[in-house]
This record gives structure tokens, C-alpha cells and sequence, in this order.
């Protein structure tokens, strides 16, 4: 008996297309899969055009979404076409974390350059706590909830430094 990939309806009277789907499914699959690939190949270029790091994880997020849709037609075995999703999807995870991971650098590197050349300890305080300021916007912004707390100790123990060297 054959059986339909997408809706599952089977029968002697049902017939299905080259890629196992029936008449009643064919097109929209045809047409959805079509969707995703074209919304993935417009993010996919800001993903790699980089223009600046919220629009790169913005971009990022998109196309993983548009690539999620195709993962629940290959889980149903109805081929989606090059690249495979996961292939986006894992794509897209490396820009992320390379992206995040300089731009929490550079919040980083600024701070601790910022309050070596301020003049007080509390004005080199204070530049440190801009900076962990701005690591937290950064959370908040990108909706980062695994906080990198890495990038908040080299902060805090650049505090802990000033307070030592105080007393
Ligand atoms: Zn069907």
C-alpha cells in the first residue's frame, strides 16, 4: 500500500508523485519547500555579508527558522533539495557563536583598555562597569540567556585588581 509523506493518507486510490507525496499534497509541499529555500537564500547572504553583528544574528535566527520548516519535511523523508537544513542550521550556529564571541571580546578588550588609561582608580572603576554594562545590553538584546560569565569574570577581577592595589 502507498502511502502519502506528508498527510499520510494511503490506499490503492491514492498516487503519489516521484517524491512519495499524493496530488492533493504535491503542490503546497512543492510550494512551501520552494518559500523556505528562497527566504533561506535571502538571509543566508546577510548571514555571510556580515554587516553588522545584529543583523548578522538577526539574519542568523531567520534563516534557522526558514531551515527548521525544511527539517519537518526531511523528517517525513520528502526531499527539501541543497544544502540539506542541517547543514544551514549548523552553518549558521558557527557564524553565531564566532560573532558573539568577538563581539563579547571586544566589549571586553575596550573596557580593560578604557580603565587602564582613566587616571583614578575610581574613574578605571567606573570604565569597567560601563563595560559589564554593556555585555549585559548586549544579553538582553540578542535574547542571550546562557550568559557567558568568562567575559563578566575578566571584568570583575579587573575590579578586584583596582580594589587591591587601593589598599
Ligand atoms: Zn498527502
Amino acid at each position: 500500500m502507498s502511502q502519502c509523506k506528508n498527510c499520510l493518507r494511503g490506499g490503492s486510490n491514492v498516487s503519489l508523485d516521484s517524491i512519495g507525496v499524493c496530488a492533493h499534497c504535491s503542490m503546497l509541499v512543492f510550494e512551501n519547500i520552494d518559500l523556505h529555500r528562497r527566504e533561506i537564500g535571502h538571509f543566508i547572504e546577510l548571514v555571510d555579508d556580515g554587516q553588522s553583528v545584529s543583523s548578522t544574528l538577526r539574519a542568523c535566527r531567520e534563516a534557522t527558522k526558514q531551515a527548521v520548516r525544511l527539517v519537518e519535511y526531511e523528517i517525513k523523508g520528502i526531499p527539501t533539495g541543497d544544502p540539506a537544513a542541517s547543514e544551514i542550521i549548523n552553518h549558521c550556529e558557527g557564524v553565531k557563536e564566532r560573532v558573539l564571541e568577538e563581539t563579547l571580546d571586544t566589549i571586553v578588550k575596550n573596557g580593560l583598555t578604557l580603565s587602564e588609561a582613566a587616571g583614578t582608580p575610581e574613574m578605571k572603576k567606573r570604565a569597567i562597569r560601563f563595560a559589564l554594562l554593556q555585555l549585559s545590553l548586549f544579553y538582553d538584546e540578542n535574547n542571550i540567556s546562557e550568559q557567558n560569565s568568562e567575559h563578566e569574570e575578566k571584568l570583575s577581577e579587573a575590579i578586584l585588581a583596582i580594589n587591591n592595589s587601593i589598599t
